[in-house]
């Protein structure tokens, strides 16, 4: 699991490490901001800043810390370091419905991540369906795909806020009722 620093856990049940990951572009950043601080940055590039952000839940009557870790544009410099993956038990792994390469590299990510982290459990992410004018990945080719590979599936806009807190939230529920047995 991963270590904690920083503000207290008192309260907490459960903590899991939830990391980011997909091309550069496709909305990772604007997604966590979304989720956590429930904003859309118009600028051209969202910058968090900070290498994640935490978000507390309430599931099934325990209280669930999710830190959420964004890449913060590693993966267009460099590999993204281990350290990046160590003790994650979910991944968000998006790519952008206009964008056809994008959604072509999902098996190099999840490749990556399986690497990482041999168990960890996966939401697929469609990002920006507001766009779907410009549709590039239908989204039955991307369900089948997240079938066929044991992932979890959604399409989701961080602009409109469409299904962003039911990605993560499902992300989240989904390790609960894997690993969240586990108290920490
Ligand atoms: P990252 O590199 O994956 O972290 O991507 P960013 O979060 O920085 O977003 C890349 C670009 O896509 C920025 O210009 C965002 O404003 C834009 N963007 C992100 N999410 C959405 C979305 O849901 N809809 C639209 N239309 N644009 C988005």
């Amino acid at each position: 699991m991963a270590q904690w620093q920083g503000d207290s856990d008192e309260g907490i049940d459960y903590m899991f490490k939830v990391v980011m990951v997909g091309d550069s572009g496709v909305g990772k950043s604007q997604l966590l901001n979304r989720f956590v601080r429930n904003e859309f940055q118009m600028k051209s590039k969202a910058t968090i800043g900070v290498e994640f952000l935490t978000k507390t839940v309430v599931m099934d009557h325990k209280v669930v810390k999710a830190q959420i870790w964004d890449t913060a544009g590693q993966e267009r410099y460099q590999a993204i370091t281990t350290a990046y993956y160590r003790g994650a038990t979910g991944a968000l792994l998006a790519y952008d419905i206009t964008n056809r390469q994008s959604f072509d590299h999902v098996e190099k990510w999840l490749d990556e991540l399986r690497v990482h982290a041999d168990n960890i459990i996966v939401m697929l992410v469609g990002n920006k369906s507001d766009l779907s004018s410009g549709r590039a990945v239908p989204m039955e080719e991307a369900k089948d795909f997240a079938k066929q590979k044991g992932l979890f599936f959604v399409e989701t806009s961080a602009l409109d806020s469409n299904n962003v807190e039911s990605a993560f939230l499902g992300l989240l529920s989904q390790i609960y009722a894997t690993v969240g047995k586990k108290h920490i």
